[in-house]
């Protein structure tokens, strides 16, 4: 099957989509793929199904059906071993069993139902943004209800909040699978108290949450102004500290500036320590690109990162977001990541920025054109193969940078008159030799309009 898709999409675009996606088997008649994330699940539903189907009718089925499930993160992606057999994905045959076997996952440990797989301290870069948020979450985790009690982590929206709390959670999970852990958005609490109400069912509701060993209740701006909800929390609250169970609040802001809260939670809240998270510097936020794109399994040019890490400055998901785009855009378009296409995927989102292109884009751009490594086009080779492509290169960055001769021999480890020699040349067969002549417009063209 794969070898069939391979067929009809562009090797980029293989690579960024297909290589990590995982054969989950069939349930319910349906090939299930699994993916790293919604947006790829998003993506691969718009983009990939009709083929996925061709695929799978090439194979004879004759009512196939495909359908993504998001993959927890820690489950490592890999190739599909192979394509699935045949006789399996006929659609109409209700296939239960063997198929159905494939499809089941390790169940998550039941204590961390309520977590996110991807928000551990593993997957947490730490910058001097959040390194004290982050010490103190670690040391919570290493001694639940005897370091800080509560810990209280404030800071703008996207900056990695909820992540903490969570990796506390799978801190605890981990080394006491017997503990009880409970995540809740303050929304959800407030939502399932009035439910409680409703169905009187109080008793249940104050039960579950006075039970647990680690409270975690996220954005706990939202109590504002609720009475009932601080009511309850209050003595939520009391219950689980009075006990020594760790709570961690998170919000947008610090206590004191949380209108209309009562002053006894609020003083409760600054009972143990109250931390915050700031914006990413540049470097913060280009480590955390890197490791997007490595868990994403995207190879991606340092400079494009930092491209998109300038653009993008305060909002970690919006950062990610970005990085999406990004890879989206090149294996829409078929071309390989430069500053140039970053720029271009992200121009509808951002103030575009005025991008320099630099020697190295334009080497890429000819590499991947002429289908060969950089660094071979930089060689020594000389067979022609070689030549041709290397005095492409030479000749457009003359073109399209403000780089001097000299610079550009620097470059390629040669001197200025081999530089002026291959501008030379290529200026003399523009125009002659129309294969040539069209390689450099369309890598022109490559260069300037992406
Ligand atoms: P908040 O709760 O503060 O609004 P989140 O915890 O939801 O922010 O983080 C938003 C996104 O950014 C998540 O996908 C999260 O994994 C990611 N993120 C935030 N901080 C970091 C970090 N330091 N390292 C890696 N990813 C981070
Ligand atoms: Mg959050």
């Amino acid at each position: 099957m794969l070898a069939y898709v391979r067929k009809n999409i562009s090797e980029v675009e293989y690579h960024t989509w297909f290589a990590p996606v995982k054969n989950l088997g069939v349930q319910d008649g349906s090939l299930v793929l699994g993916v790293r994330n919604s947006f790829a699940q998003e993506w691969f539903r718009k983009h990939y199904l009709e083929l996925l189907e061709d695929a799978l009718r090439s194979l004879g089925a004759e009512h196939p059906q495909v359908s993504f499930q998001v993959l927890p993160a820690q489950q490592e992606a890999m190739l599909l071993p192979s394509d699935p057999p045949p006789a399996v994905v006929t659609a109409g045959t209700n296939i239960s069993g063997r198929g159905q076997r494939e499809v089941a996952q390790p169940p998550m440990p039941d204590n961390r139902k309520s977590l996110n797989p991807k928000y551990t301290f593993e997957n947490f870069v730490v910058g001097p943004n959040n390194n004290l948020a982050h010490a103190a979450a670690l040391a919570v985790a290493e001694s639940p209800g005897k370091a800080y009690n509560p810990l209280f982590i404030y800071g703008d929206v996207g900056l990695g909040k909820t992540h903490l709390m969570h990796a506390v959670g799978h801190y605890i999970a981990e080394r006491f699978p017997d503990k009880r852990i409970e995540y809740v958005s303050t929304e959800s609490f407030t939502n399932e108290l009035i439910n409680a109400i409703r169905d009187d069912k109080t008793t249940q509701f104050r039960n579950r949450y006075r039970s647990v060993d680690l409270l975690l209740v996220d954005d706990i701006q939202f109590l504002a102004g609720k009475e009932r909800t601080q009511e309850e929390f209050f003595h939520t609250f009391n219950a689980l500290y009075e006990n020594h169970k760790q709570i961690i609040l998170s919000s947008d802001r610090p206590p004191k500036d949380i209108q209309t809260l009562e002053g006894r939670l609020r003083s409760r809240f600054e009972w143990g320590l109250i931390t915050d998270i700031q914006s990413p510097e540049f470097e913060t936020r280009v480590a955390i690109l890197k490791m997007n794109a490595e868990h994403n399994r995207i190879n991606i040019p340092q400079e494009v990162l930092e491209l998109i890490a300038r653009q993008v400055t305060s909002n970690i998901r919006e950062l990610e977001g970005a990085l999406m785009r990004v890879v989206a855009f090149a294996s829409l378009n078929n071309v390989p990541f430069s500053r140039a296409v970053a720029a271009k995927a992200l121009s509808n989102v951002f103030t575009p920025q005025e991008v320099k292109i630099e020697m190295m884009d334009v080497l890429r751009q000819v590499a991947a054109h002429y289908n060969m490594p950089p660094e071979v086009i930089r060689g020594s080779g000389r067979v022609r193969e070689v030549v041709v492509p290397r005095q492409v290169a030479q000749y457009l960055i003359r073109d399209l940078t403000d780089h001097s001769l000299p610079e550009i021999g620097q470059f390629f480890g040669r001197d200025h008159s081999t530089v002026m020699h291959a501008i030379s040349k290529v200026t003399e067969q523009i125009g002659k030799d129309p294969e040539l002549t069209e390689t450099v417009g369309l890598l022109k063209r490559k260069m300037q309009g992406l």
